[in-house]
């Protein structure tokens, strides 16, 4: 078998430009050993990750046609699984930290970051292709139009850095958006100043009235919101500031 026909329902594109895959494998740092790579589909960028002698490479696949692929094209690939990245117990696998690499499915890609997040303390390092516009949400900082849930939870714990543009015309079939490469290295921050998962509610709440001041948007989240932060909207605050306004609400809460 040397072709799988691309299934829609599962955001299959796949790569088709040689020097591309290899500048995606190239991005991921060299201070890593165990790497997974979710989605490989027919291995385009598997093939180079195997040729990087420091990798130990694990990867997951719920396309049985592509694992079934993988399997005869890549025999010294050891660890390929059958399964939905979303539904498996992937951390569970390794034995220490893993980093990740793919050409995500971009209908899921926002799910695969935020499953990464529950995981970030293992997850030393992400490069990932996505659609472009998920991209830049993803890196843009406080006060552009991109900034949302997930870039102040990713920033949180990671530094993003928007890497490079990928035309639509190097995929098969090509998709109807630009796609760019994205890399997310784990940051210092072990812990926050407040509760994590406070912190994410609090970030989820605002945004998802983003045109409103705090003070109205977070009303269900805490009856009292601290001064400074009571007539912004969500996009005027950084990182840090969600941190700290967080960290406030939650003492108000405990009072
Ligand atoms: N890496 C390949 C394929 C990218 S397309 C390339 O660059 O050419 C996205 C891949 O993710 C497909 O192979 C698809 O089958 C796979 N995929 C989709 N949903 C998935 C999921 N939930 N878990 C694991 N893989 C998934």
């Amino acid at each position: 078998m040397n072709f799988v026909k691309p299934k829609k329902s599962l955001g299959q594109h796949f790569l088709t430009d040689q020097n591309i895959a290899r500048k995606i494998v190239d991005s991921l740092g060299t201070e890593i050993r165990d790497v997974l790579e979710i989605g490989p589909g027919t291995g385009v960028l598997t093939q180079y990750l195997l040729q990087r002698p420091e990798i130990n490479l694990h990867v997951i696949e719920i396309d049985r046609e592509s694992v079934a692929y993988l399997h005869q094209n890549f025999p010294q690939l050891e660890n390929i699984w059958s399964e939905d990245f979303l539904k498996s117990p992937v951390d569970e696998k390794f034995a220490g930290s893993f980093s990740v690499i793919g050409n995500f499915p971009y209908n899921i890609s926002s799910q695969i970051f935020f499953k990464i997040l529950l995981m970030r303390n293992r997850v030393p390092q992400v490069v990932g292709m996505v659609q472009k516009e998920v991209a830049e949400r993803i890196a843009s900082k406080h006060g552009s139009k991109n900034y949302g849930i997930l870039s102040v939870i990713l920033q949180a714990f990671y530094d993003i850095e928007y890497l490079f543009t990928v035309s639509e015309q190097v995929f098969f079939p090509p998709p109807k958006v630009k796609s760019a490469v994205i890399r997310l290295k784990r940051n210092q921050v072990e812990k926050l100043p407040c509760s994590d998962d406070f912190f994410v509610k609090v970030v989820k709440t605002a945004f998802n009235q983003r045109r409103k001041m705090m003070r109205n948007s977070l009303k269900s989240v805490c009856e009292e919101i601290p001064e400074i932060y009571a007539d912004k909207r969500p996009e005027q605050l950084s990182v840090t500031d969600f941190i700290e306004m967080t960290r406030l609400i939650e003492n108000l809460i405990k009072k």
